[in-house]
């Protein structure tokens, strides 16, 4: 027999996907924010007496289709029909809750009612009587915390013992004046042996869209009945205002008093939440704050300098600079002060690969020339490049994780909107772009909550800008090597000016697609900002291992494969003979052909001899972002005359010795970052664009990448050789920035005033 099927069915961010991964110990995705799950997913429960199946169903407000999301839930429910439905409540909101309880209820299909969050309820000191509720409700209703489990097996084993049973559909609207209306559409849809009639005629009445289109003539009927009592009515005929208005009522009626408050709110107070919002989204310091947190984390990643006590305690900072040999001072200390989480990480990874490099290489002590090459250099050089910037991106990725759990990325959603709603961009387009520090495939999925197609396919064109987690070995080891070679700037300053960078990419393009191709409605914003958290420490850990798992498993099979390809063709010449000088070979000869392309970018020809490597790093980056660094790693350690080069930590001492023997510039060096964090995406992510973007327009998005990564390259060459000197990179990303900066808030002010009313035709 098969299982049982509940479906677990709320508003957004009620917590069911944390509910979900307790039921099923799966580690789907969890955020403090609205829309983070929107396809439905399923697993299988074993904590109740049977095995059930349970599906993940979009967060959702009303059974009404107005989002995807709501479409997704409702056809789910009345076509698949589970044999449960438990519908969590977020007990700290949870009248507002209940208004989609009501629908549910309408919907003949056994119901239970987990109230969730009741941690935080405890702590409150409120308390609401859930046997009260019960007998209100006329369901099941189980307190439970789904971040600490509570009441976990209880719920299902309840949700178990009403699968079993039917349940009869009941409406809280049965004493209204709509009722009568409903009644008659109800029997006309069962004598029409409709399923689940009374949900389709409160449907009708309510005039939902769907519903018209599907039942016409019942339509036609109700809407003449309903004509009859439109002229006492104070809605004037709206109904489906009435019928809300109706459920609210009920609601604060029967419901409302099974919840006992520990102290009252008084009229107009603020809570902890409200406060904190009063700061962190305010109109003016509101978007200041996000950067300066932006670039906190940055810091805590990165830096070599930590809270710059190198700088400010000059006696730690001369002990810093003075050398030592010491493996303890050398990964917790650098030379400018002490080193951030990040890096004492990053250093300590680096100590171990090396190590194994060096045992490796002993290990095979007397094996053939080619076969030492191909183990320690191709390929052991390749990998471990790739895993030594693991640590620095499992910290950022932590720090993201924070600062969603604690529902502070909701609030940068709704800043953004409040700056550029008026241009055609709206605040749930970045919800999926903020997804897409972490990786674009998920990110790209995610626009489906973007009613509008158009904004949808901008969005997704523009994701890949938010520099995913595998690009950052290529920020860091250049900026890495940028500081080594020339000694100056700092490595974090350039790093966090790279991201910036492509933020303010993706946003100017949005901003140009949205006004000319990719013009289109833009719908209200509606969200609700979760109030502020604690995050959940097993959630954060939870996303830590996804993400530490996913990476090295990337780096011993696709990265692995890779670096043994690209040492075959590196090693070897069109006879099929090895060659003793790698410019010979087969990956030289395809490199060279497409080297005079990048010569705007400052990475073409005028590189010379060696110029190829960064035309291939660029190409194996499609198969996946690490491999730009690998393909440095492997190559690099066999340019000639580099023997006896003191090098510095994996990745970074490549890149060193690329710049070395290219003689590539400053300007050339961000240019090459500034085009692969613009340029197509790995082909995982491409793939997953394709699905996703609107009929015909997948050319045109690789045609955007394509060309955007091509112009953000030549600028940024352009603008750094016309500045020239070594202090060009900071200058010219703060000029950026600026330039940025001025033009937003230019178009904000010209937009005000209405002077761009032709450019931005119809748009308020
Ligand atoms: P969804 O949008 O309904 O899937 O909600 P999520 O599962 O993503 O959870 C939203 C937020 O609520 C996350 O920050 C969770 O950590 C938090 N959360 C979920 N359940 C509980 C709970 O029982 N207690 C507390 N304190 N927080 C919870
Ligand atoms: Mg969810």
């Amino acid at each position: 027999m098969a299982n049982l099927k509940i479906a677990l069915a709320g508003n957004p961010n009620s917590g069911k996907t944390t509910l979900f991964n307790a039921l099923t110990g799966s580690t789907a995705h969890v955020g403090n924010w609205p829309g983070v799950t929107v396809d439905k997913k399923e697993g299988v429960c074993k904590k109740g007496k049977t095995p059930v199946d349970i599906i993940d169903l979009p967060g959702i407000y009303s059974l009404s289709p107005y989002t995807p999301e709501e479409v997704i839930a409702r056809n789910y429910l009345l076509d698949e029909r589970p044999d449960c439905i438990i519908n969590i409540v977020d007990a700290t909101n949870f009248e507002r809750n209940l208004y989609l309880t009501t629908q549910l209820l309408e919907v003949d299909i056994p119901l239970v009612v987990a109230l969730n969050m009741t941690d935080i309820l405890e702590k409150d000191g409120d308390d609401i009587d859930e046997k009260a509720l019960e007998d209100k409700i006329g369901v099941p209703v189980v307190e439970i915390s789904a971040l600490r489990e509570k009441n976990i097996g209880l719920l299902i084993n309840r949700a178990i013992e009403s699968a079993e049973k039917k349940r009869e559909a009941t409406s809280v609207l049965k004493n209204t004046s709509v009722y009568g209306a409903i009644e008659n559409a109800e029997i006309a849809f069962k004598l029409r042996e409709v399923v689940s009639p009374l949900f389709h005629a409160v449907k009708l009445v309510e005039k939902d869209g769907i519903e018209v289109k599907n039942h016409p003539h019942e339509a036609q009927a109700a809407e003449e009945f309903m004509q009859k009592n439109a002229k006492d009515s104070p809605f004037g005929g709206d109904t489906e205002a009435e019928i809300a208005d109706a459920r609210y009522k009920y609601i604060t009626t029967h419901f409302s008093p099974t919840l006992k408050r520990a102290r009252k709110k008084k009229q107009g107070e603020l809570t902890k939440s409200d406060k904190a919002d009063r700061v962190l989204t305010h109109r003016v310091a509101g978007l200041p704050i996000f950067l300066l947190i932006l670039f906190t984390v940055f810091h805590v990643t990165f830096s070599e300098n930590f809270l710059y006590l190198g700088s400010i305690i000059p006696s730690f900072g001369e002990w810093c600079a003075s050398e030592s040999e010491n493996v303890f001072k050398a990964i917790f200390f650098s030379a400018d002060g002490l080193n951030s989480p990040g890096a004492i990480l990053f250093y300590l990874m680096d100590t171990i690969t090396v190590t194994i490099g060096e045992g490796l290489a002993s290990v095979m002590d007397g094996a053939s020339e080619w076969a030492l090459q191909l183990v320690v250099d191709g390929v052991w050089g390749g990998v471990s490049a790739v895993l030594s910037f693991m640590p620095q991106i499992l910290v950022l990725f932590l720090c993201f994780s924070i600062l969603e759990d604690t529902g502070y990325m909701a609030r940068v959603a709704f800043i953004l909107d409040r700056l550029l709603r008026r241009f055609g961009v709206s605040g749930r387009a970045f919800m999926p772009m903020i997804m897409g520090f972490g990786c674009s495939i998920p990110a790209m999925a995610n626009t489906r909550t973007l009613a509008d197609e158009k904004e949808r396919t901008a969005t997704i064109r523009v994701i890949p800008f938010f520099s995913c987690g595998a690009k950052l070995p290529i920020l860091t080891a250049i900026s890495g090597g940028i500081v080594m070679s020339f000694g100056m700037g700092n490595a974090e300053v350039i790093t966090y000016s790279m991201y910036l960078l492509g933020m303010i990419a993706a946003v100017l393009s949005l901003l140009i697609m949205r006004n000319t191709s990719m013009r289109g409605e833009t719908p209200p914003f509606i969200m609700e900002l979760p109030i502020y958290r604690r995050p959940g420490f097993r959630n954060l850990m939870l996303h830590l291992w996804e993400k530490l798992k996913h990476y090295v498993e990337k780096a011993f099979t696709i990265i692995l494969v890779s670096c043994i390809v690209i040492w075959f063709l590196s090693s070897f010449g069109w006879d099929w003979k090895m060659v003793d000088d790698m410019s010979q070979s087969i990956l030289a000869s395809l490199g060279k052909l497409l080297q005079p392309i990048f010569t705007p970018l400052g990475f073409g020809s005028q590189l010379g001899k060696w110029g190829w490597i960064f035309v291939v790093a660029a190409i194996t980056g499609l198969i996946a972002k690490e491999n730009v660094i690998a393909t440095f790693a492997s190559l690099a350690a066999c340019l000639p005359g580099l023997a006896g080069f003191e090098g510095t930590e994996e990745g970074i001492q490549e890149v060193v010795f690329m710049i070395s023997a290219t003689g590539i510039t400053i300007p050339g060096l961000i240019s090459f970052i500034a085009f692969n964090m613009t340029t197509v995406p790995c082909f995982a992510a491409v793939a997953t664009a394709r699905g996703e973007v609107g009929q015909g327009k997948f050319k045109w998005t690789l045609i955007f990448w394509l060309v955007s990564s091509y112009l953000v390259g030549t600028i940024v060459y352009a603008f750094g050789s016309a500045f020239g000197g070594a202090t060009w990179a900071i200058i010219a990303s703060v000029c950026l920035l600026a330039v940025a900066v001025l033009l937003t808030i230019g178009i904000v002010w010209y937009g005000k005033k209405g002077s761009l009313k032709g450019m931005f035709k119809g748009r308020k």
